[in-house]
């Protein structure tokens, strides 16, 4: 089974990644951008430097670079060998972030994933949180690795919604799940949509 999380920054995503993580041990447990050695090396590229330094189609290129070399050493051969894998991030934050804060790009987006990725997660959970909670606990957190986290409560209201819209279209891959509780509340109601999962 191969589960994402997604969600703006700050929603408490990867607390609830940790929390599941617990009651699958013998789980991948992996993050995007990254979760490879190659894709570690475009994530410092990506979150590190100049604000400035890629344009919104270079910027789409490398996430998707990371993604292909991320899902070819670290997801795909996890998922041959039978286990479960837990990734913090992937493509919908791309279709959300690159896709729909800098312009429509959307459909390049698309293009890109279909031809070098061609893969869902089976469970997507997206923690919906808002926007002004979330934006304070993303500042406090203050790991100063990562120049989008400081980007203000408009762009992540446009996140907010660009992660709904992706909830309503693809139902059957995607449950929305309130993050503005206690994370006990949010896990038990994570474990139970995964529970839905593997067991027959
Ligand atoms: O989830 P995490 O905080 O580790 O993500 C790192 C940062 O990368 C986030 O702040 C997010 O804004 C950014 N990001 C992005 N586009 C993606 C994935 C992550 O801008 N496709």
């Amino acid at each position: 089974l191969f589960i994402s999380f997604e969600g703006i920054d700050g929603s408490g995503k990867s607390t609830q990644v940790k929390l599941l993580a617990e009651k699958f041990p013998d789980a991948v447990i992996t993050r995007e951008p990254g979760g490879s050695p190659g894709a570690e090396e475009i994530r410092a590229l990506l979150l590190t430097g100049d604000p400035d330094r890629w344009s919104a189609e270079t910027e789409i290129l490398l996430f998707t670079a990371a993604r292909r070399d991320h899902l070819e050493t670290t997801i795909q051969p996890a998922l041959d060998a039978g286990r479960t894998v837990i990734c913090d991030r992937f493509a919908d934050s791309t279709r959300v972030y690159q896709g729909a804060t800098r312009g429509d790009l959307r459909a390049t987006v698309d293009v890109l994933h279909d031809a070098m990725i061609g893969r869902e997660p089976d469970l997507t959970i997206i923690i919906d949180m808002d926007p002004a909670v979330a934006l304070s606990r993303g500042l406090a957190r203050g790991s100063g690795e990562d120049r989008f986290e400081d980007m203000g409560l408009a762009f992540q209201e446009t996140l907010r919604h660009g992660f709904l819209a992706l909830a309503k279209a693809h139902p059957n891959r995607c449950v929305l799940i309130d993050g503005n509780r206690d994370p006990a509340a949010v896990a038990a109601e994570i474990s139970a949509h995964v529970a839905d999962r593997t067991e027959p």
